[in-house]
Order: structure tokens, then C-alpha cells, then sequence
């Protein structure tokens, strides 16, 4: 998994699918009832930390799901293997925005949705009209409103898939979407650029407070285990500074979240999906 995902640390699954299309999918889904197979839906696996001893099961990828569409006047449809920047750019195109904060969010739409992935205090839920899900072998749509979904948070039952998700948007000037994909792209580009692999922060913002200036008063920017680091750059960046293995990353995490409780009395709580066998 160590190919799969932005840490670029994990052992391996026990089998890798890529679907060619809904039949496609089914079948698998069949296939791995019979076999007794537990999966686990991935996007670009821009937010996933995979145990060394890796895992046991399939890791489905909904790379080939990826069209997007517009359903109505002011609605898109973005099946979960887009990028967000392509549902951006679709949405723009059409003389529509609102989602602009996402476009500099590296990975899938699918990812971002189990996320609730966000900047500058949105999350994409907001923006989100309904889902299909792969619940039980069976499709099933659900409206926002009968989801639980808050900061960084959806609650999914195991094994559910994100097929797609109806976004509804405002009509906006082209030009404004480009300004906001510019100033978006630019900020992270001074902010994020942070020379190694990474998952993007680390560890959510606890209510009310930054992540990283807790981790700055603790002292630990800079602390390294083995081959993970924080950043020096960004302190809620943990980040593969050479040959980390998962448990590198797992210790240090331990390491920050214990001086961050020692100096603050906060328990931070990791924003990276932390998977595989213990
Ligand atoms: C440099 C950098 C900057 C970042 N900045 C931000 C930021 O500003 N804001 C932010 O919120 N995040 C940020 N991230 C984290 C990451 O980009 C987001 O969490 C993103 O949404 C992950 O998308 P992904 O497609 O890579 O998902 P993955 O990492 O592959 O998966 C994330 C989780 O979603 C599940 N999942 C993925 N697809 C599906 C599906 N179709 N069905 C069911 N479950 C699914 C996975 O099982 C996993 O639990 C950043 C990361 C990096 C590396």
C-alpha cells in the first residue's frame, strides 16, 4: 500500500481492485461476499496511514468512476473517483462555484465526501445535496439530512462505498472561481509545500484551536522517529523524511499527542485513517 497512498508507508493488501465499471463492481462485490472478504473503498489515499503488516482484505479503488455531470441548472453529480480540482473546473465551466475551497484538496471526490474534507472553515458536505452509496450490495440514495456529518466526520456504516454525490452550487462568475482556485493554489503552495511525502495535517484542530500551535508549544516541530518527522515547515505535518516505516509515523504520532496533553492538557485526535492489521 506503500504505492497507494501520499505517506507512501504500508504493507500490502491482500488484494487490489480497480473496477471497470457498475457490473464490474457488483461482481467483485459478490466475489468477495462468497469469499468471506472484508474491503475497504480507497480515493488517491491522500489521508491514509496503512499499518507495516498491511491488510487483510481488498482494497477497492474507484479510479475508473470518475464522470462528472451537471443534472440541472445549478446541480453536478461527481461520481467518487473524480478529483476534486476536475469537479471544480466542470462546475466553473458551466458558470457555477461555491467549491472553490476544495480545489487545492489533493485526491478524490469520494475522499473527500468520507472526510468531510474542507479548508477555511468549510467542509464539502455543506455543499452536498445527497450521496449513492454501495450499501449491502444494493445502490441506495440518501439526502443530507438523514446523515450524521460535522467537522471531518460522516458516520458510514463498515463496508459502505460512496458511488457518487449531487452537489448543489451557486451561479458564479467564472472569473471569481478562477481568482479562488488561484488564491487557494497559491496559499498552499506557501503553507503546504513542505519537501516530503505527507497526508496533509495530521491531526484535527481541536474546537476553538490550531493543531499546530499545539504542537508548537509542545516543542515538537522539528522531532523525528526513525523516518517521520514534523515538519519543520508545518508542525501538523508528519511527514516521510526517508525510508519511514508506518510505525515510525505511529510512534511520533504518540510521541506529539503525549507533549501536546503534557503542555495544553488537549488530547489530539489524528484526522488521518489509520488502517491495517495492529
Ligand atoms: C498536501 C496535502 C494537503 C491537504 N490539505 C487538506 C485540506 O486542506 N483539507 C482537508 O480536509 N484535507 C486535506 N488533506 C487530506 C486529504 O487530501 C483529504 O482527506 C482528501 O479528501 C483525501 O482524499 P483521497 O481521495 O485521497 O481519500 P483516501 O485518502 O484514499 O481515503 C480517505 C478515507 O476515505 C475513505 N474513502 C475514500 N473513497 C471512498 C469511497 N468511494 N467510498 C467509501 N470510502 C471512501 C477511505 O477508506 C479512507 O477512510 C491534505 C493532504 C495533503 C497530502
Amino acid at each position: 500500500m506503500s504505492l497507494h497512498t501520499s505517506l507512501k508507508v504500508g504493507g500490502p493488501a491482500d488484494l487490489y481492485a480497480v473496477p471497470e465499471d457498475a457490473a464490474d463492481l457488483q461482481n467483485l462485490m459478490i466475489w468477495l461476499r462468497n469469499e468471506n472478504m472484508p474491503w475497504m473503498a480507497i480515493g488517491k489515499g491522500y489521508n491514509l496511514l496503512v499499518r507495516d503488516k498491511g491488510i487483510r482484505g481488498a482494497i477497492i479503488s474507484l479510479e475508473r468512476f470518475n464522470r462528472v455531470e451537471l443534472t440541472d441548472k445549478i446541480c453536478v453529480r461527481a461520481e467518487a473517483g473524480a478529483d476534486n480540482l476536475a469537479l471544480v473546473r466542470f462546475a466553473q465551466e458551466r458558470g457555477l462555484g461555491g467549491i472553490g475551497f476544495i480545489s487545492g484538496i489533493p485526491g478524490t471526490v469520494g475522499g473527500a465526501i468520507r472526510m468531510n474534507a474542507g479548508a477555511y472553515g468549510n467542509g464539502i458536505l455543506e455543499h452536498t445535496q445527497c450521496l449513492t452509496l454501495l450499501r449491502d450490495g444494493n445502490v441506495q440514495e440518501f439526502c443530507m439530512g438523514e446523515l450524521n456529518f460535522g467537522y471531518r466526520h460522516l458516520s458510514l456504516e463498515p463496508g459502505d462505498i460512496i458511488l457518487a454525490a449531487l452537489f448543489k452550487l451557486q451561479e458564479c462568475d467564472a472569473e471569481c472561481t478562477e481568482e479562488e482556485i488561484r488564491k487557494d493554489l497559491e496559499l498552499r503552495r506557501s503553507k503546504h509545500n513542505v519537501g516530503f511525502p505527507s497526508a496533509g495535517s495530521f491531526f484535527k484542530n481541536p474546537s476553538g484551536q490550531a493543531a499546530w500551535r499545539l504542537i508548537d508549544a509542545a516543542g515538537m516541530r522539528g522531532t523525528r522517529h526513525g523516518g517521520a518527522m514534523v515538519s519543520e515547515v508545518h508542525s501538523n505535518f508528519l511527514v516521510n523524511s526517508g525510508g519511514a516505516t508506518a510505525d515510525d509515523f505511529l510512534q511520533l504520532s504518540a510521541m506529539v499527542k503525549n507533549a501536546v496533553f503534557q503542555t495544553s492538557g488537549v488530547t489530539l485526535e489524528e484526522e488521518v485513517r489509520i488502517v491495517g492489521v495492529e
